[in-house]
């Protein structure tokens, strides 16, 4: 069907939207994007399927409630959860940040407690989804988000439908090679985007740097952040956020970091724009807050090195729906999958 949102949003249906992170759990209960009720709480400490799956169910129903819409009127479920899993059996395998998750049937749990069709789907592609039908990427067909914050996310939608490949574990574009000889990345490989480009990979390199002596400057400017202003408390412990704001307060270190980051996402975004041709690549994550920092060298590199035709059609633009993204793409896949919107 066409993507005509306001035409389809009063026809869509009520639906639970789940968005299960490591930190926090979100639960909507939506009609297209809009949200009859919003319900945010804590993953909490342990993160346990025995101490988190009450605390969904838990969530949900207080979202119910909230929105005084009984659970017969909800026609599925979507949920967006940290990966690796298999959207088809919606088992999760044991994500990183979801400790002592080892094989939930996370889909079929929900589907048996609340008798409803769900969909489970990994946080980067309901954060695409969300994007491609209600954020940056309205109207385009063939879009690539990228999601820059701990690790590096990405989803593909090309021709309107999400890019799966064989087994669900297409668009793993955090992992694609930028420097083959590089540093090895978690994922075993070597020089990938997320080992150069992540936060965890500004805040490493920005913690290297002190170790080796040659960031008295950031790690000064850390100090002055910090709540504990002893030299134990910060060494070792600078964030990526933290080197963002020094970069902004020109501290040359912290500036070099996110110049090589930045430099690093904009060969990334070439390989992107040569791989899949898309009409918008949508960048997003907590790392891009402060877009001019990162937005400038990205775009220069991406005019340096990509062939005309790849560039001429194609646009590079922040992320529209911030953080509630993933949440909102959740709310949509019941939606996406039975009525092929
Ligand atoms: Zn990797």
């Amino acid at each position: 069907m066409s993507k005509d949102k306001d035409s389809c949003e009063a026809e869509l249906p009520l639906i639970a939207g789940i968005d299960l992170g490591g930190t926090q759990i979100r639960v909507a209960i939506m009609q297209g994007m809009k949200m009859h009720a919003r319900i945010a709480t804590l993953t909490g400490e342990q993160t346990t399927p025995e101490r988190v799956l009450p605390r969904i169910y838990a969530t949900l129903e207080q979202a119910l409630q909230e929105a005084g819409i009984p659970l017969t009127e909800i026609a599925g479920i979507g949920v967006s959860c940290p990966g690796p899993l298999d959207n088809r059996t919606g088992l999760v395998h044991s994500p990183p940040n979801l400790a002592a998750w080892l094989d939930v049937p996370l889909q079929t749990m929900l589907q048996e407690k609340y008798q409803k069709p769900v969909y489970v789907e990994n946080d980067a592609n309901t954060a695409a989804l969300g994007e491609y039908l209600f954020g940056a990427g309205q109207g385009s067909r063939d879009i690539v988000y990228l999601t820059i914050s701990t690790g590096i996310g990405a989803g593909v939608i090309a021709n309107g439908r999400l890019l799966e490949g064989v087994n669900g574990s297409a668009a793993e574009l955090g992992h694609m090679t930028i420097d083959w000889r590089g540093e090895r990345c978690a994922c075993g490989n070597l020089g990938c985007l997320e080992a150069l480009a992540s936060g965890t990979a500004i805040a490493r390199q920005a913690n290297q740097a002190i170790a080796a002596g040659n960031g008295a400057a950031l790690l000064k400017f850390a100090q002055g952040l910090s709540e504990d202003l002893s030299m134990q408390a910060t060494r070792g412990k600078v964030t990526a956020k933290t080197v963002v704001e020094a970069a902004e307060a020109d501290i040359p270190l912290a500036r070099a970091i996110i110049a090589r980051a930045a430099e690093a996402i904009g060969v990334g975004v070439v390989n992107i724009l040569h791989i899949f041709s898309p009409e918008i690549v949508i960048l997003g994550g907590g790392v891009l807050q402060n877009d001019a920092l990162f937005l400038e060298p990205i775009l220069n590199i991406v005019q340096q090195r990509t062939m005309r035709a790849n560039l001429a059609d194609a646009r590079i633009v922040l992320a529209a729906l911030g953080a509630d993204a993933g949440l909102i793409g959740a709310g949509s896949l019941p939606a996406y999958y039975q009525l092929q919107i």
